[in-house]
């Protein structure tokens, strides 16, 4: 499946907020967007127009695939899935984007990235609902369990990922098992419980145009 593999840290600054692209370092004083953040290129302190509202939605719609870790095309059929579904799109995409099992398993706390979730899914590392499952798109339905897989228990890049996990997690959607490395998905959260500071309006508004 394709994926972006250019420098990460020139997307948060191209977007303009930390988008927690890899991992540690994101916390750490090394993160590119803490010492220079503005945008990337020859004219990314000098340029100060105003942004169209066209741009504005454009900006929006990458930084969430940035976010998510997903492409265009992949992102175009969220959009759809989500606008067939009841209730408001932006709020249902925000949604499917959740049920991503490479997702979950960063949000459970089994990797320290998203990106990193999805090479650990890739690699054959999870359980879903006892089954082996190495598609990191795969949406989770309400109640699926995931589960590292038991010849991967031991791997360090999962276990030091985990110890970022302080006491009880936090997200109202997901239940964490620590000690068995297994988190069950309640449901997808609702708009209100993301803290993501991305306006999925403005994305609906594009791609209705
Ligand atoms: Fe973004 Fe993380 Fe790079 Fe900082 S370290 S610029 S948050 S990807």
């Amino acid at each position: 499946m394709a994926k972006y593999t250019g420098p990460k840290c020139r997307l948060c600054r191209r977007e303009g907020m930390k988008l927690f692209l890899k991992g540690d370092r994101c916390l750490s004083e090394k993160c590119s967007f803490e010492k220079r953040s503005y945008p990337p290129g020859q004219h990314g302190q000098t340029l100060t127009r105003r942004p169209s509202n066209y741009a504005l939605q454009l900006r929006e719609k990458q930084k969430i695939k940035r976010i998510y870790g997903v492409l265009e095309r992949q992102f175009k059929k969220y959009f759809e899935m989500a606008s067939r579904r009841k209730g408001k799109t932006g709020d249902n995409l925000m949604k499917i984007l959740e049920s991503r099992l490479d997702n979950v398993v960063y949000r459970l706390g089994f990797a320290a990235s998203r990106s990193q979730a999805r090479q650990l899914v890739n690699h054959g590392h999870f359980l879903v609902n006892g089954r082996p499952v190495n598609i990191p798109s795969y949406l989770l339905k309400p109640g699926d369990i995931v589960q590292v897989r038991e010849k991967s228990k031991k791997l360090q890049i999962i276990h030091d990922a985990m110890r970022r996990i302080k006491g009880e997690h936090e997200l109202p959607w997901l239940i964490l098992e620590k000690a068995k490395m297994r988190g069950i998905f309640i449901q997808p959260p609702g708009r209100d419980q993301l803290d993501l500071d991305v306006k999925e309006s403005l994305v609906v508004e594009l791609y209705s145009k």
